[in-house]
């Protein structure tokens, strides 16, 4: 499982840092920031952070996805299928 993460929609709300320890808060930006992220090109964000999602995290993970208001966060499975 992967997440990817638009610091570029975030506007800092912080749901997803209580749901995923992936998630800290960037107080002076105003952004989530993803702790252990890679940035990549995607075609749905400007600024998009990727990471692969430990085993054991997933459910944590996808409750980060759904918790944010501005859908700054997408899952994706295995076989690279959003599911969040
Ligand atoms: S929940 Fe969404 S808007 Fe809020 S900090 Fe996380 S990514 Fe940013």
């Amino acid at each position: 499982m992967r997440v990817e993460y638009d610091r570029e929609t975030c506007i800092g709300m912080f749901q997803c840092v209580e749901e995923w320890g992936e998630f800290e808060k960037d107080v002076d930006a105003g952004k989530a920031h993803l702790v252990d992220g890679e940035r990549v090109d995607a075609d749905w964000g400007e600024e998009v952070y990727a990471v692969e999602v430990p085993a054991g995290e997933e459910f944590e993970a996808k409750f980060a996805g759904r918790v944010c208001p501005v859908d700054a966060i997408r899952v994706f499975d295995d076989d690279g299928e959003r599911v969040v």
